[in-house]
């Protein structure tokens, strides 16, 4: 056997792994299968984005976590030796991805930005490192060829008629050493930062934490979400972990990005670059963040955005 696998966390990053999943498998002639742990409602949605076979994962236990799965997959994997195995890059599913690459003594290539197939039909594999400054290719000799893809770096295909089907129920996985103890909900988290249009960035251009204030102010006004770089949720813990937008956090893709006081560090633009608009609002001119930006405004923040309020608030009315 061979095959394209595919395994997110969401739905929607499903989805959007099964476009290129079926990009591939058309061009290995090889089947599209997905893993399904959830809703078996979702196989439709699956079936009419390409996927033409589903693994159906049983439901775990309630002390269980994902990694129950692991031995399960890997076992499934020598059975029937997919060609590829593309994962999210969700915190959980990278720590599967690497137990299982382990297990199947295969090699892994982590947050995968682009992949394309070569000559000798092997994955070349790009990823950013040294902090964003370079762009790395892999390409993994040995089999299945895995990667994992961070969410919204691929979009989700239209939905076409669906095709025929291969539904494969998987066995209840041996208990993980492993357990689920306790969940607590992050009260904080940011409602959908990646999928925002309007993202206003905070930066270390504001002095103080109540100065996030006339950040949230222009949000509001514009429909936007708040992100922030490093320092304001690393350091000064200002905004929480999943708000940081860069190498260390989140890609965004809005319409619109203002940075307010951001310096526009290499780590940071990683984060930004898919964004269609970048404004920046720096009092230095030599920031680094005017030389990605669309529009640049030399100025102070303190100044500038009540002004940029007032006004929204004038256009608005
Ligand atoms: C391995 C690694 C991973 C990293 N990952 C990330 C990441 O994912 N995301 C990230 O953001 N960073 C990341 N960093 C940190 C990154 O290198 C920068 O340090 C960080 O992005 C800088 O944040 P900043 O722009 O808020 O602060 P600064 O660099 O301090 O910039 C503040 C800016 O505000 C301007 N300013 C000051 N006062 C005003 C004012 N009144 N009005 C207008 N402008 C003003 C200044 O001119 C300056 O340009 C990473 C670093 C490393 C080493």
């Amino acid at each position: 056997m061979a095959g394209i696998w595919i395994f997110a966390e969401n739905h929607k990053h499903c989805l959007e792994l099964l476009n290129p999943g079926q990009k591939l498998a058309q061009k290995l002639g090889s089947p599209l299968a997905i893993f399904l742990w959830q809703d078996k409602e979702l196989i439709k949605d699956y079936v009419s984005h390409g996927a033409e076979q589903i693994f159906v994962l049983p439901p775990l236990a309630a002390d269980q976590t994902l990694e129950a799965y692991v031995p399960l997959i890997a076992d499934l994997a020598r059975r029937e030796q997919p060609d590829v195995f593309l994962l999210g890059s969700s915190l959980r599913c990278k720590e599967m991805a690497a137990r299982i690459a382990a297990s199947l003594n295969t090699g892994l290539c982590s947050d995968c930005i682009a992949f394309n197939l070569n000559d000798s039909k092997a994955l070349e594999m790009e990823r950013l490192i040294f902090g964003g400054a370079a762009i790395q290719k892999v390409i993994c000799v040995t089999s299945p060829q895995m990667a994992t893809i961070p969410a919204g770096t691929f979009e989700a295909g239209p939905a076409q008629s669906p095709g025929e089907v291969r539904i494969v129920e998987l066995a209840d996985p041996l208990p993980s050493v492993v357990k689920l103890i306790d969940k607590k909900s992050n009260a904080h988290q940011s409602a959908n930062l990646t999928e925002a249009r309007v993202v206003v960035c905070v930066g270390r251009g504001l002095e103080k934490e109540s100065d996030l204030g006339m950040a949230r102010e222009l949000a509001e006004l514009l429909g936007a979400e708040i992100g922030c770089t490093r320092p304001i949720s690393e350091e000064l813990h200002w905004l929480p972990e999943d708000t940081c937008i860069g190498l260390s956090g989140i890609k965004v893709k809005p319409e619109l990005y203002i940075g307010l006081g951001v310096s526009g560090q290499i780590q940071h633009i990683t984060g930004i670059r898919d964004a269609r608009i970048i404004f920046a609002i720096n009092n230095d001119e030599n920031a680094p963040i005017f030389d990605v930006s669309n529009y640049g405004m030399v100025g102070d923040v303190y100044k500038v955005v009540p002004q940029l309020i007032n006004e929204l608030k004038k256009t608005i009315k």
